[in-house]
């Protein structure tokens, strides 16, 4: 896609990125990672753009039947997709975070190095970072909650570095009468000897060409509701004989974006399942997957905007109108000014998630920082995507009509963008879960300590907004969650950025989208 448009190295050109690391990184884990880095954005700007590109043009196609009219429902992908795969699992994207020497040597620093590589690769690569989010989050939760035997023989699969090894997992929550109101699910769990077996619908089934899934579902006789749900590993080889579990694709989606990423409607036909952790924790064992995906969905976001804000910088560059290029327009200039602070601010909010996640996971956090990041996922999630649709809409914008043409690849940034605020909870659901989230006096501690620290400029009428809902009767709150969820998530990130250095502009002109 407007090869020239890129620059030669996608992290030597990205000087935010470049300071973020410099500042929050202790120097050593930033030289030890700087290579990988550099590699990635070289790579960003030449072969994984054209592997990304390949697959946007040869989409995964679903074989149902084999030649003799046996059920097969395999997924053939094109061969760009599994050298993407490779890069992945070869770049450590889903490893990272669970390997000992990693640990040993960076700490939860392990995660912004992670989030950073992840960034770097994902506006290339045809939404392959959906299936590095979902892989990451099912070994999160099978490190915390599986068997010994779920540990050996899937999480090490799942975060090997070795393609030929490496396996990918699905999340397999949504079902056709709901998915913000999971608990609503209705597919059944019934015991057979020491496994369990699945029987229903999942009507949104992304990566499903996944080797595991992690699936909600409500054993019999279990009560209504998320607390009836309980937590299945579900193999794609059903043991003993590792053949076919007994699920069937029943079609690919046709979607909108993210069309290289094959999302499949499935049925589950007495599918082979493994319980995981505890049988009564099983939507509470979800969260912990649905944390990190959100964290994938907020790098993917924040690393659109800055592909957005690079791509219509290199043209204003070009591009003449009325005398002189449009660089040199003084509107231009602040749209394209008002565009990169947004980057920036989903950026810098992004890696402090980053940040938390591996202070948590690595013991390092302090008093707080949980509630804090339980709060902040939720606000990153909601507000880097909905930001990345707007900043994107306003890039194609800067093309004028050529941003319209297929034939340019700029319109799949918008198509791709359009999932990002969907997936993963809506804005609605998430600003209803913060509020939640803050009628627990340490989440609102926690976040008005946080903004306190940075003496972020909007603090005051954040938390009284916050304060306010939280307080409030119910209609009147959820009414205000929105408002409540962008006024906390601009006063975090102006509070980011003024810590940094880093002109703080809260969408003015063209970027409210809410
Ligand atoms: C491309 C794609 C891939 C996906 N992949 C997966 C996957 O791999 N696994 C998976 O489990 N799911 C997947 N999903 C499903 C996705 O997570 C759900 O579509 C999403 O959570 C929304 O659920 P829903 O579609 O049931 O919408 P609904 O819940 O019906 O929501 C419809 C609208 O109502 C609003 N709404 C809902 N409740 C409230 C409320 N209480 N107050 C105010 N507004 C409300 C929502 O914000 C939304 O605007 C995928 C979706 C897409 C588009």
């Amino acid at each position: 896609m407007i090869p020239k448009l890129l620059p030669d190295n996608t992290f030597a050109a990205d000087a935010s990125m470049r300071a973020l690391l410099d500042a929050w990184l202790r120097p050593a884990t930033f030289a030890w990672a700087e290579a990988d880095l550099s590699e990635m954005g070289r790579a960003a700007a030449n072969e994984l753009q054209a592997w990304g590109d390949a697959c946007e043009g040869q989409p995964a196609a679903l074989t149902q039947f084999d030649g003799w009219g046996q059920r097969i429902d395999e997924v053939v992908y094109p061969q760009a997709w599994r050298e993407l795969a490779a890069v992945a699992a070869r770049t450590g994207l889903v490893a990272l975070p669970y390997e000992a020497a990693t640990l040993a040597r960076v700490g939860g620093e392990a995660r912004i190095v992670q989030a950073a590589l992840c960034y770097l690769f994902a506006p290339s690569t045809a939404t392959y970072l959906c299936p590095v989010a979902m892989t990451d989050g099912a070994a999160r939760v099978l490190t915390d909650a599986g068997s010994e035997r779920q540990r050996r023989d899937v999480v090490a699969r799942l975060v090997s570095r070795d393609p030929t090894r490496a396996w990918t997992s699905g999340q397999w929550m949504t079902e056709r009468q709901g998915g913000s109101d999971v608990g609503r699910n209705a597919v059944v769990a019934r015991r057979d000897g020491d496994h369990w077996r699945l029987d229903g619908q999942k009507f949104f089934c992304s990566n499903i060409g996944c080797e595991v899934a992690l699936a909600l579902a409500r054993p019999q006789g279990a009560s209504s509701g998320t607390r009836g749900l309980a937590l299945f590993l579900v193999p794609k080889a059903a043991p003993p004989d590792g053949g076919r579990n007994r699920y069937r694709i029943d079609r690919l989606k046709d979607k909108l974006g993210t069309r290289a990423m094959a999302t499949g409607e499935v049925t589950l036909d007495g599918a082979y399942a493994e319980l995981v952790g505890d049988g009564e924790r099983g939507f509470a064992q979800m969260t912990a997957m649905l944390n990190i995906t959100r964290l994938h969905n907020a790098v993917t976001a924040a690393a659109t905007m800055r592909r957005a804000c690079m791509l219509a910088a290199a043209y204003a560059r070009e591009r003449e109108a009325f005398g002189r290029t449009l660089d040199q327009q003084p509107l231009h200039q602040e749209v394209l000014r008002e565009m990169t602070a947004q980057a920036d601010g989903g950026l810098y909010l992004t890696m402090r998630m980053a940040q938390l996640l591996g202070r948590i996971e690595t013991g390092e956090a302090g008093a707080g920082e949980a509630a804090l990041f339980r709060l902040g996922i939720a606000l990153a999630k909601l507000y880097t995507a909905k930001q990345a649709v707007a900043v994107v809409s306003e890039a194609i914008e800067c093309f004028g009509g050529q941003g319209y043409m297929e034939d340019t690849g700029l319109p799949r940034l918008l198509r791709d963008a359009q999932v990002l605020p969907i997936w993963e909870g809506t804005t609605s659901v998430l600003s209803l879960d913060a509020l939640r989230v803050l009628r627990r006096s340490e989440s609102m501690d926690a976040v008005g300590a946080e903004l306190d620290r940075l003496e972020a400029p909007d603090r005051d009428c954040a938390l009284d907004l916050a304060h306010k809902a939280a307080t409030d009767e119910p209609d009147a709150a959820e009414r205000a969650a929105r408002r409540v969820a962008y006024a906390l998530a601009e006063a975090w990130i102006g509070g980011l950025l003024r810590q940094a250095g880093v002109e703080v502009r809260p969408p003015g002109i063209a970027l409210r989208l809410r």
